[in-house]
This record gives structure tokens, C-alpha cells and sequence, in this order.
């Protein structure tokens, strides 16, 4: 059975769903991971890192936090959530649509010497 995380901004009602929680001998949890086995890490995957970060920066100050599903509370369930599989949400596509820091600072860089590949979803 999957247990999913999200990262809430009580502030805003929102929240950023984060996929399975993943333990791997840790706990409550080692990672976040949307997809199959077989998908790349969410740190190899450039849209879910750029929505991990938008969110940060938008949220500077706010009360965020992360919780496990069974952590959530039924106000929480009613924050729209940004990448989940809900009407009232939002897609990571259209999250960051617009958003100024896609363009911020220099070039992506070549990849490094054993840098996993970056693949869209
Ligand atoms: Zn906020």
C-alpha cells in the first residue's frame, strides 16, 4: 500500500503533493517518488524540481510543513493541491506557467560525469 506525502502551506492552503513515501529502512521516510520504479529520481526530473522550488520561494515565511497522508486533516484536504489528480487542482504544467524564476540566473550548465540524464515526465 502507498502512502503518499504533501508539503502544505497553512498560510495559503495550498499543498504540493510529493508521491509515495519511500522508507527504505528510514522513518518515517528516505524519499518522495511519483512514478514507477522504473522513472528517474525526482531530483533528475527538471519540472519537479522547478515546482519543489517555485513553491519554497513563494511560500518564504509561511507556515509549511510536510506530512504523511494520514497526518493531514480534513482542512488540509481542502487545500487545492498543486500536482495531484484532483478537478480543483492544479498541474505542475500549469503551476509554472509564467513563472519568472524558469529564467532566472545563468544557462543550465553541461552534465557532470555520472549525472543521471534529465528527461521530462
Ligand atoms: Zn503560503
Amino acid at each position: 500500500m502507498s502512502i503518499y506525502g504533501y508539503l502544505n502551506c497553512h498560510d495559503c492552503c495550498q499543498t504540493l503533493w510529493l508521491g509515495k513515501a519511500l522508507n527504505h529502512g528510514h522513518s518515517p521516510s528516505a524519499c518522495f517518488h511519483i512514478g514507477t520504479e522504473n522513472d528517474l529520481p525526482h531530483w533528475a526530473r527538471t519540472q519537479l524540481n522547478q515546482v519543489l522550488w517555485k513553491f519554497l520561494a513563494e511560500h518564504t515565511g509561511h507556515g509549511i510543513d510536510v506530512r504523511l497522508e494520514h497526518e493531514m486533516t480534513d482542512e488540509m484536504w481542502g487545500y487545492r493541491e498543486i500536482g495531484g489528480d484532483t478537478d480543483e487542482g492544479i498541474s505542475f504544467e500549469a503551476y509554472l506557467a509564467g513563472w519568472p524564476g524558469l529564467a532566472a540566473g545563468g544557462s543550465l550548465p553541461e552534465a557532470e560525469p555520472g549525472a543521471a540524464p534529465d528527461t521530462a515526465i
